[in-house]
């Protein structure tokens, strides 16, 4: 028998990116090994099955690598939530802090309907401050929130306090 995919292996640390003193983990090595990305999005899959997710909602832009193909593996919906300017219809917007300046992100005023059962994806939990302005998106336009995904939480920053009285799920935790 074969041991299980150890994913943690393939998330690597790149010291001062995007700037001093920053340890970015970087998922790029755990997408391009197929069997470690198929393995990811198998158990993010099986966590959310029967809870009754009705759309996936990826944050731009590396939840849309594995917002999509849980969307797939789920049999629902994908909602994009992008950055300002880059979606074509009617938005609702969000402006969130960054530690230096602000964001904007943007979703479509027709994509989630008021009642719908909402999935947020995005591949990395650190202060949960993107995170926290997807779920004001969805929560303007009426969405439950029925469940938060990440595939890496960095616990010690606290993000999870933020998301207080949400379902949250991660599968790996530094
Ligand atoms: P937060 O808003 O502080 O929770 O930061 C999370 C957002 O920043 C996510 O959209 C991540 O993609 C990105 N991010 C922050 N730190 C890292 C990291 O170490 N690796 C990969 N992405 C990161």
């Amino acid at each position: 028998t074969s041991e299980p995919i150890r994913l943690e292996d393939r998330i690597r640390d790149i010291p001062d990116f995007p700037q001093k003193g920053v340890l970015f983990k970087d998922i790029t090595p755990m997408l391009q090994d197929g069997p470690s990305f198929h393995a990811a999005l198998d158990r993010l899959a099986a966590h959310y099955a029967g809870a009754g997710i009705q759309t996936v909602v990826g944050v731009e832009s590396r939840g849309f690598i594995l917002g999509a193909p849980l969307a797939y593996l789920l049999n629902c919906g994908f909602v994009p939530v992008r950055k300002f300017g880059k979606l074509p219809s009617q938005t609702v917007s969000v402006e969130y802090a960054l530690e230096y300046g602000t964001n904007v992100v943007e979703v479509h005023k027709d994509a989630i309907q008021p009642g719908e059962r909402v999935l947020i994806v995005d591949d990395l939990l650190a202060t949960g401050g993107t995170v926290s302005a997807a779920m004001e998106l969805v929560e303007k336009l009426g969405g439950h929130i029925a469940g938060i995904a990440f595939l890496v939480e960095l616990t010690f920053l606290k993000g999870r306090e933020q998301l207080k009285g949400h379902d949250v799920f991660a599968l790996i935790k530094y």
